[in-house]
Order: C-alpha cells, then sequence, then structure tokens
C-alpha cells in the first residue's frame, strides 16, 4: 500500500494559485492523469496532469529540461495519446513522476523551473478529453451489500443476497467498445422487454433507464496467465480510480439476464471521468476494512492484515441530476444521493486478486467496475431504482418535476472527492453523460 511521504503534506502550496484555492479538486497533493488535447483542434492526443484550473502537458514537458532520471522517462512514456505504457512501467515510475512534478509546481521552486513549466500549461477550460488508455477488458463487480440488498428488496420484501454474495466479489465481464469519457451522449437504448402480465415480449426503447454510481479502478503492471496476484501485491497492480457510470436499461436486464447475467442492458454506454487519481494520492485516505463479525470471514486468499487494517477508501461521491427543463431555465442540477467509498463489502485489492485467482491475465490499462456504491442511510443509493423504489416512489428533483426513471435530455453527473482535517482535499473531477431520445419508437 502506497506510504504517506513529503507529498502528502497538507500544508504543501504551488506557486500557482489555483492550485492552493480552497475547495480546489486538484492540488499539488493530487496530480491525477488523463489524456486531452485542445478542444476544436487536431493537435496529437497526450498525457496530462491536472493542477489547479490547469493541465500539465507531459509531452511538452518531457521536451525540456525540468524533469531527470526516471522521472523523465516516465513523463516521455506517459507523453503517449494512451496511458497504457507508462501503466507497465509500475508503482518505482509513477512514484518518480509524482515527486519530480511536486518539486516542480511547489512554493520554492526555482525561477528556471517555473518558467518552464508555465510553457507547459494548458487551462484546463480549453482542453477536451479521451478515454486516457486502449482499455483491453472491462470487468464491473457488484460488490455494495447495500446496493445488492436494496435490489433484492424491490422484489422480495424479506429478501436477501445471494449466498456467493458474502463469500467472493461478484462480476460479469463487460463491453469496451461503448466505454466514453465525460461529456457522453447515447440514445435510449432499444431492446426486448416483458410487459407485467404479458405471454410475449415486446421491441422497444427502455422505459426504465437508470444510472449506476460507480469507481473506475485502472490496472497497472499486469499479471501472466496462470500467476495469479496475491493480496499481499494486489494494490501495487493498481496504478488509480476514477469516476464510472454504468449506465443500465432496468426492463431490458430484468428480462434478459437469467442465466448469463446482464448483455444489452448495460453495453450501450459508460462513462467515466477524465481524470484518473492515483493510489499514492488516496493514501491519506485509506482506512480499515470492517467485515461484521457475524458475517462469513474472508477465505484466505481474499485476506490480509494490511486489508484489514487499511483496505477501504474513504472517497465521498455525489450523484447530480440536470433535467432539460433545468438546463433551459438557467437553473443548476439536483443532488440525487451522496455516500461514501468506504462501504464496500470488498475492497479493491480483494476484486484484483479475485479476478486472477483461477489463472485469468490482466493487463496495463485493463478497468474494473467497483459496481454500484450505495452506503447504508437513506439518501445514500447510487441508483434510481433504489432512491424511488423501482420507479413507485419518485425522486422530488426541487422545481416542481420529480423522476422515477430517467427522461430524455437528463444529464447525471458523479462527483467524488476525499476531505478530512490534517490532508488535502484530493477531488475527483466529474463523470457528466446525457440520455438522448431513442433512434426509434
Ligand atoms: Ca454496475
Amino acid at each position: 500500500m502506497s506510504a504517506l511521504d513529503h507529498t502528502h503534506d497538507v500544508n504543501a502550496c504551488s506557486w500557482l494559485d489555483s492550485a492552493n484555492a480552497a475547495g480546489a479538486d486538484f492540488p499539488i497533493q493530487n496530480l491525477p492523469f488523463s489524456v486531452f488535447r485542445r478542444g476544436g483542434t487536431q493537435e496529437t492526443f497526450r498525457g496530462g496532469v491536472a493542477i489547479g484550473d490547469q493541465v500539465l502537458d507531459l509531452a511538452a514537458l518531457a521536451g525540456t529540461t525540468a524533469l531527470q532520471g526516471t522521472a523523465l522517462q516516465a513523463a516521455r512514456t506517459a507523453a503517449q495519446p494512451a496511458l497504457n505504457d507508462f501503466f507497465a512501467l509500475g508503482p518505482t515510475a509513477w512514484r518518480a513522476l509524482r515527486h519530480g512534478l511536486f518539486a516542480l509546481l511547489k512554493d520554492g521552486a526555482t525561477a528556471a523551473q517555473m518558467a518552464l513549466v508555465r510553457d507547459c500549461l494548458v487551462p484546463q477550460r480549453e482542453v477536451e478529453h479521451t478515454v486516457p488508455a486502449r482499455i483491453g477488458d472491462y470487468t464491473d463487480f457488484y460488490t455494495s451489500l447495500d446496493h445488492a440488498v436494496n435490489c433484492t428488496r424491490l422484489m422480495l420484501a424479506d429478501g436477501d443476497v445471494t449466498p456467493n454474495f458474502r463469500w467472493l466479489p461478484i462480476a460479469y465481464h463487460g463491453r469496451v467498445s461503448t466505454i466514453g469519457v465525460s461529456g457522453q451522449q447515447f440514445r435510449r437504448p432499444m431492446g426486448q422487454v416483458m410487459p407485467p402480465g404479458a405471454k410475449s415480449p415486446v421491441y422497444q426503447a427502455c422505459a426504465r433507464m437508470d444510472y449506476e454510481l460507480e469507481l473506475g479502478i485502472w490496472i497497472g503492471q499486469g499479471n501472466a496467465a496462470g500467476e495469479p496476484i496475491e493480496m499481499a501485491q494486489a494494490e501495487q497492480h493498481i496504478f488509480g480510480i476514477c469516476l464510472l457510470n454504468d449506465w443500465s436499461a432496468r426492463d431490458i436486464q430484468v428480462w434478459e439476464m437469467a442465466p448469463l447475467g446482464p448483455f444489452l442492458a448495460k453495453n450501450f454506454a459508460t462513462t467515466i471521468s477524465p481524470w484518473i487519481v492515483t493510489m499514492d494520492a488516496l493514501a491519506p485516505y485509506r482506512t480499515a476494512w470492517p467485515r461484521p463479525a457475524m458475517d462469513p470471514q474472508p477465505l484466505d486468499y481474499l485476506d490480509a492484515p494490511a486489508n484489514r487494517e487499511a483496505g477501504a477508501i474513504d472517497i465521498r461521491l455525489e450523484v447530480w441530476l440536470e433535467s432539460e427543463r433545468a438546463r433551459k431555465e438557467g437553473r443548476g442540477p439536483a443532488r440525487l444521493s451522496s455516500t461514501s467509498f468506504r462501504h464496500q463489502y470488498w475492497s479493491v485489492a480483494q476484486m484484483v486478486t479475485h479476478h486472477t485467482v483461477g489463472g485469468c491475465a490482466l493487463n496495463p490499462g485493463d478497468l474494473l467496475g467497483s459496481g454500484t456504491i450505495s452506503g447504508p442511510g437513506p439518501g445514500e443509493a447510487g441508483a434510481m431504482i433504489e432512491l424511488a423504489y423501482g420507479g413507485t416512489r419518485p425522486v422530488p428533483l426541487g422545481d416542481g418535476g420529480e423522476r422515477g426513471f430517467l427522461q430524455d435530455g437528463d444529464a447525471v453527473m458523479l462527483r467524488g472527492w476525499c476531505e478530512k482535517p490534517g490532508s488535502a482535499r484530493i477531488g475527483f473531477g466529474e463523470s457528466r453523460g446525457q440520455l438522448l431520445p431513442a433512434r426509434r419508437e
């Protein structure tokens, strides 16, 4: 697990004022990665690091004398249009670049260093992003007990989760081709739906469109087929974490899902945030991974002292909805829910280890979805089907409108950040996606 060092010092400031603003997502302690170019241009996409309201262009920086040694090699590798090769370098190189960038951006950098860096900054408001790596495989987990219980009880009031849930992190293999970066727009999907009481299904536009609040876990160094990643090493294989919205067509899902799992209900769009927050940046926010004594304890291969002590991460999360009406009337979005990732029943290390235990190879740039993140309290559910009880109790939006499921034109924003006294705020930025009308009814 990442150790704390001088780059986590809450008192560290940058000579770039916007990085020191209260509530800023991207202070000098964060330094998340994305792939970007100036918007509306044909420039080559390249790696960048967020600092305040700017992007530090790693391709430009790698062409200067600002960095040396391992940090320079890492910057050159991260300057490519996809971060896979950078992910493959591993934690020593990632950390060398973090430390190198921290030294260049901190208060007290030399005038020469500041001059070099200034020429490599691009305002965030002027850039566009793309998916930051070539994702070879995408796996979506199902690891929130509160989400699993909420969904089960929509069907059976006193129902419990399936017996396997408390023994292993459940997942299905997902689809890469329709994963898009924040700003993604997609059409309401068509598919087969079985109306209540009907004897045969109908082909129609999804009538129960939903979102799922998740985190995306980016695999750094992979493993060879047949060589599982053990718990003690699992986190060294994780580069970082982004926000992920697993859009879900509930009516299509419930009809198609047995016995092999979701298919069309999940493969039309998945929206991720552009910035990947590194495991190093998240180090101050590690917290105990609790497993109630009355529950089954993890089998040995899924257990480790470090995971018990600090396997969970306190990432605060929110879901916001902007209706077409709110947009037209110039009003802001409505907050639907808020929770924390620390409630998740399985940790990211357990997801990685379980994924590989049977012999499966993970590769740099593979993406794992955490599964919907719902907390234990009211208003902590990470999907509308839970908040609105299957559409039976619509959620008020504060503008007179309400939602049982999503309507055409709705945009859903996920936001995430870490914050606590004695540590710098670590922000994730935003994942925004918008539902457009179906192609045909
Ligand atoms: Ca999901």
